[in-house]
């Protein structure tokens, strides 16, 4: 049976617009998936060092038939073709995609956690799932609504959407 699945997006580098929407197309296009709905994006500062650019951030939601790992497999296969390097914690990156929520699973191995570990205090995170879906939970019970309620602003701005071709 399908599960509904959020994914959380970010880059900082290499033109970070074209980077997330790179990456909704290749979510897009993954197997045995169905993308339901992006979120607006947004501008957020760095968590950690600051001496790198401000990053833009979004989420996405999909209904898959992939396993969490397999899923996960998929996203680190897309973060590569964009050429994300593993370097620096929390350094600057060309395209970083995170597995949010799968369901209401609870998932816990040494590849994965799911929730993901930080979800619940990055606004840049709560936000974009709240845009998505404003009823949301975790699978402990809490709203993704008070959690964002509760969460530091850290100077998130939405973004405007980005103008579509004229037609013709
Ligand atoms: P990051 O630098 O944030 O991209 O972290 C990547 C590492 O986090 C990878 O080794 C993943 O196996 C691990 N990881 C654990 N939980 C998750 C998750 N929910 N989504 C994505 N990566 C995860």
């Amino acid at each position: 049976m399908s599960v509904t699945a959020y994914i959380g997006l970010g880059s900082n580098l290499a033109a970070p617009l074209n980077q997330l929407a790179g990456a909704i197309a290749a979510l897009a296009a993954l197997p045995q998936t169905t993308l339901m709905a992006q979120s607006p994006f947004y501008r957020s500062r760095p968590v950690g060092p600051q001496d790198q650019p401000d990053f833009v951030n979004g989420a996405a939601m999909l209904t898959t038939d992939l396993s969490p790992l397999a899923l996960l497999d998929h996203l680190q296969r897309i973060e590569r073709a964009h050429g994300r390097q593993r370097t620096e914690h929390w350094g600057p990156r060309t395209l970083d995609l995170d597995l949010l929520l799968y369901g209401q699973q609870v998932v816990q191995n040494d590849r994965l956690t799911v929730p993901h570990a930080e979800l619940p205090q990055r606004d840049f995170v709560l936000q974009p799932l709240l845009d998505l879906t404003p009823e949301l939970q975790l699978p402990d019970g809490r709203t993704v609504a008070s959690l964002r309620s509760r969460c530091p602003d850290n100077g998130l701005q939405r973004l405007k959407p980005v103008a579509k071709d004229p037609p013709l």
